[in-house]
């Protein structure tokens, strides 16, 4: 588990309500967590990075998410754009770009629920490119993206090139013709600094390609994909099950037996979350148990919040207490892309395949 410092830990707890209403500025949270030294967790060393395994990544993400969610979900957005460098085989980046996200003087943003609704048949790919050796022209839009700090930032985005083929580009918020919208109305996650985007007719140097064969590059990091997500859903239980638990008085009998069985499902889920977040790499025929451990975990967390919410009784009902704003951030793990639905699909469709 991540050890999180007093400065960070105060930070977090003292503007989560503010993130989650929508009333602090987001684009704070990464510089505090950068400041933590968490965001080369899990990049390789050559790389600029801390090294280690993903866990520590994966850990990170849960440390912040115990305090503030909306945190969480920044580390993970800005953290997915670095796992998405570190993965590309383009040295500019590496050597440009990836630096400056690794210190946080650049926001990282990605734009990939477009191509992960895309892989499973769901909706068409938002934005186009045009391809050449020493240029790319983008145009096109997506509906959500989140951490798009106004101070600049580079987002990940997954294009058309022509047939069926797509290619996942970095594109930098100082490129022209990135038009960043007003920041969506959110009952919840409020600070996350999500907001619809535009690409017209951006043309960056070809050296922003990330992947020139999308669709073989999500494959390769889809599960690595997940397995952050997971971070918010372990990082969400965890604090649930410790309020609950420190209710300020005995717990009944039943609520003690409810809690013990959390605990347990907990601790099973951590187990599988740390083998996984080991693993040198990951077998294709794991994927559908990692899909099964993101659902699972979304739905513990889920039901370990509203468990607080019983134990605490009425207190939990006072402003302040944690539980009323944990219950909104709860509701933003099911439906982060890929959704719960979403998977659950993909997951009966490849059981159905497979041979009895
Ligand atoms: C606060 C917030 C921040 C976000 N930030 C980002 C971001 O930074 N980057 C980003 O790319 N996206 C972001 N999103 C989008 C998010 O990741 C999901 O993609 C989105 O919430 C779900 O897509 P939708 O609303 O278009 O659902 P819809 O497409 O309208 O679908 C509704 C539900 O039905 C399911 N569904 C629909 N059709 C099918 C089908 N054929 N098979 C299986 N299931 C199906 C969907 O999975 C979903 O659960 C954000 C969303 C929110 C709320």
């Amino acid at each position: 588990m991540a050890a999180i410092s007093d400065r960070l830990r105060t930070f977090l707890a003292q503007r989560a309500d503010g993130m989650n209403d929508g009333t602090v500025p987001g684009e704070q949270a990464i510089h505090a967590i950068a400041q933590e030294e968490w965001l080369g967790l899990g990049v390789p060393a050559r790389l600029g990075g801390s090294g280690g395994p993903l866990l520590g990544a994966i850990e990170s993400i849960a440390a912040v998410s115990e305090y503030c969610l909306t945190s969480g979900f920044l580390l993970w957005c800005h953290r997915m754009l670095i796992e998405y460098l570190a993965h590309s085989e383009n040295p500019w980046l590496h050597e440009q770009v990836l630096p400056r996200l690794l210190t946080a003087d650049l926001h990282g943003a990605t734009g990939l629920s477009n191509a992960v609704k895309h892989l499973a048949g769901i909706e068409p790919l938002r934005v186009e490119a045009e391809l050449r050796a020493e240029n790319v022209t983008i145009n096109g839009s997506l509906a959500w993206v989140s951490n798009l700090a106004p101070g600049g930032f580079a987002v990940a985005v997954a294009a058309r090139t022509g047939g069926d083929r797509w290619a996942v580009i970095a594109v930098p918020s100082s490129g022209k013709g990135v038009e960043a919208g007003k920041e969506l109305p959110l009952f919840g996650l409020g600070s996350s600094l999500t907001a619809p985007i535009r690409f017209d007719r951006v043309s960056l140097p070809a050296t922003w390609l990330i992947h020139e064969d999308g669709e073989t590059f999500l494959r390769r990091i889809r599960a690595r994909f997940v397995l952050l997500q997971i971070g918010l859903s372990l990082g969400l239980a965890r604090r649930s099950l410790s309020e609950a638990s420190s209710a300020g008085r005995d717990l009944t009998q039943g609520l003690a037996k409810r809690a013990d069985t959390i605990a347990a499902t907990l601790r099973r889920f951590e187990e599988a979350v740390r083998e996984y977040g080991c693993a040198e790499s990951l077998d294709p025929e794991e994927l559908p148990h990692v899909f099964e451990l993101r659902i699972a975990l979304a739905n513990l967390a889920i039901e370990a919040v509203w468990f607080e919410l019983q134990a605490k009784g009425g207190r939990a009902y006072l402003k302040g207490c944690g539980t009323g704003r944990r219950l909104r951030e709860a509701a933003f793990l099911p439906i982060v892309s890929p959704t719960c639905v979403q998977l659950e699909e993909e997951l009966n469709r490849h059981y159905m395949r497979a041979p009895v």
